[in-house]
């Protein structure tokens, strides 16, 4: 899913290498996909719900097929809220023991089950109004009176809220196949997952939608949106040749924008096709309705999207990327949740990348990825409930992002979307957790990465860098001073050190791992600048160098100032600019009446790089001057504040 913020793609040349994975064909692995503790599995889910779409009731009657891993005299489900009217295993009614603290039912068997048997449970229930359940209700009902042009049901249940809705088994390492049956009034469309194989009218005023999803599913990607709806369709076509329709389900209202918005839809179906190995499922659709909490929500083949959002290319190029990552392959478990959200948050930008090439890339993983984040990403990418994190932190979506882009530059280009090929062939349709996804990295790319997952899956923080470089006697000399905060560990970072010498610049690949690492490189020339990782490779946050260390006494030859980054920015925006002499320096914000608004610097500074940031908060938007002074060295430049 793609949550709200509060801050708010060189070409792909060796894609086509890419290991087109087919649903269900395996890798081996020592561990395949993390089953769950349950002595049974899931095969089958069919619900016959009723909608009134005049209230928040809903009523149903579901019948689940499982099949028995072991031998057992009991089986659960969670359900909560929920009133049950009746339970049987086939035609005869059992007992039922309600646990209400762990939002669960166990149904005695009438008779001992062994391993390979089958059990069809039959559950008729309703919803309790208004249980008291933190606000999550799984199913959600909004009057037309609230504005919106027609009354609106709709479910959403991630990461645990389908229980609150249907009895079902309801963790994310269990997946099976689903067919709805869905009972709205006349005129209402309930869009439901997998494809609609017809609809019922029932002659009293109602009419029942059959949804089939063939494919497995887990329970909170499974969803109902209902409302007075019109759908635009467009078909893409798959290298296999099938047609898959691309389509929103929306209000009379938005039908316009969003038929118009299906061709560039389509386009990221092909991009993604061709990047991740072709579309899952048997449609896409996306609804599009509000309120609606987050900024969209991956339904396996039915999208939902916030209203405002519905046509935003990242909210759009996201959820759509979820189908592959989050749908198809699933997080084994929620600690696990970066295998969904970092991978769709990196084919924002792979998009991005396709659309506006390799700057496009660089620009997003630097300035939408990193700016303004380092201070939500305290925590660790793996586990942030475990570290007391919101479950969809962002250090989850933009780190978790960062991490797969760091894989890429690594394993270039070839191996890391064989990797995700490989990925996709051995858990289509099934669930995965960190340690396959890496033993998959590791058996395509033949090495061993515990170094790299330790120190960015499942260690807090980020390298804060500071560097400095002098040049003689026909060599450069790097140095790169790493100050990790308290826990944090020190990265070991492959990486680029440029340099430029007019007209011209010279790449040195190192690979940094100490607190302080000085580089002795061969540059018969003396260059202009240095700059570490100049096409943003390596998540990294430059910080002034430590006053107290001599050797950054050390001189880059220059003083400069940069553009700030972003331009134009809201509220926040980042300054780099280096030192070339030990001195008094000022970096002071002007409006264009030559009032001060901010001092950013106001000290004696020792040579280095340096990079601050402005919060804009509490200025108004408009242009602004900025304005480094240090010695004899004076430099302005323009920015722009727009909010
Ligand atoms: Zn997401």
């Amino acid at each position: 899913m793609v949550i709200p913020l509060t801050l708010t793609c060189w070409l792909l040349g060796s894609a086509q290498e890419v290991e087109r994975g087919e649903k269900g064909s395996g890798i081996l692995l020592a561990n395949p996909t993390y089953e769950g503790p349950q002595p049974f599995d899931v095969l089958h889910y069919k619900l016959d719900l009723t909608l009134p779409l005049v209230d928040n009731q809903l009523y149903g009657s579901s019948e689940i097929t499982m099949r028995l891993k072991q031998a057992t005299d009991s089986v659960w489900l969670n359900a909560v809220g929920l009133q049950l009217d009746s339970v049987k295993i086939g035609n005869t009614p059992v007992a039922v023991q309600v646990d209400s603290a762990a939002e669960r039912i166990t149904v005695l068997l009438p008779a001992p089950g062994n391993a390979g048997d089958t059990l069809v449970l039959r559950i008729a229930y309703s919803r309790i109004q208004n249980y008291p359940r933190y606000g999550r209700h799984g199913y959600y009902f909004f009057l037309d009176t609230l504005g919106i042009p027609a009354n609106l049901g709709y479910t959403f249940s991630e990461p645990s809220d389908a229980r609150n809705w249907m009895p079902c088994y309801d963790e994310p390492w269990e997946k099976a196949t689903a067919e709805m049956h869905l009972t709205v009034p006349d005129g209402f469309l309930a869009a439901s997952n997998g494809v609609l194989t017809g609809t019922t009218l029932n002659g009293d005023g109602t009419t029942t939608w059959h949804w089939l999803e063939q494919d497995k599913i887990t329970t909170y990607l499974m969803c109902i949106t209902a409302s007075r709806f019109t759908v635009s369709s467009l078909p893409y076509i798959t290298s296999s040749n099938d047609t898959i329709p691309i389509q929103y389900y929306v209000w009379p209202e938005d039908s316009a924008e969003c038929a118009a918005y299906l061709p560039t839809a389509r386009d990221m179906v092909a991009e993604y096709s061709r990047l991740f190995g072709e579309y899952p499922f048997r449609k896409y659709g996306m609804t599009a309705v509000v309120p609606f909490g987050p900024l969209g929500m991956e339904h396996q083949s039915i999208t939902t999207l916030n209203r405002f959002f519905k046509t935003s290319r990242w909210v759009v190029s996201h959820e759509l990327a979820h189908q592959w990552w989050g749908d198809l392959v699933t997080c084994g478990t929620w600690p696990d949740v970066w295998l969904n959200e970092g991978f769709a948050t990196y084919s924002e930008a792979l998009w991005m990348e396709h659309v506006g090439g390799f700057p496009a890339l660089r620009s997003y993983m630097k300035d939408t990825l990193t700016q303004f984040q380092f201070a939500s990403w305290q925590g660790a990418v793996y586990d942030p409930v475990g570290q007391g994190f919101n479950l969809f932190d962002r250090v989850v979506y933009s780190k978790g992002a960062w991490v797969l882009h760091m894989l890429r530059g690594i394993l270039g280009d070839s191996l890391f979307f064989q990797s995700l090929g490989v990925y996709r062939a051995g858990f289509a349709e099934k669930s995965v957790i960190t340690s396959e996804f890496q033993e998959v990295v590791d058996s395509v790319a033949g090495m061993n990465t515990d170094w790299f997952f330790n120190q960015w899956i499942f260690s807090p923080g980020w390298p804060r860098i500071a560097t400095g470089w002098t040049w003689s006697a026909d060599t450069l000399e790097y140095t790169v001073n790493q100050l990790p905060l308290g826990g944090w560990p020190v990265y070991r970072l492959p990486v680029t050190i440029r340099a430029y010498t007019p007209g011209t610049f010279t790449d040195f690949r190192v690979v940094d791992s100490m607190d302080v690492q000085t580089f002795r490189l061969p540059l018969t020339q003396m260059p202009d600048s240095v700059i570490l990782d100049p096409d943003y490779w390596v998540l990294k946050q430059f910080v002034p160098p430590p006053l107290s260390v001599g050797e950054w006494g050390r001189t880059p030859l220059r003083f400069s100032l940069d553009q700030n980054y972003p331009n134009p920015f809201n509220p926040m925006t980042n300054i780099e600019f280096r030192i070339a002499k030990f001195g008094f320096v000022t970096l002071k914000v002007y409006d264009l009446l030559g009032q001060e608004v901010a001092t950013l610097a106001n000290e004696k500074m020792n040579p280095g790089s340096y990079n601050v940031t402005w919060n804009a908060t509490e200025s108004a938007s408009g242009v602004y001057l900025y304005r480094l002074t240090a010695g004899n060295f004076t430099e302005t430049k323009r920015m722009l504040l727009l909010k």
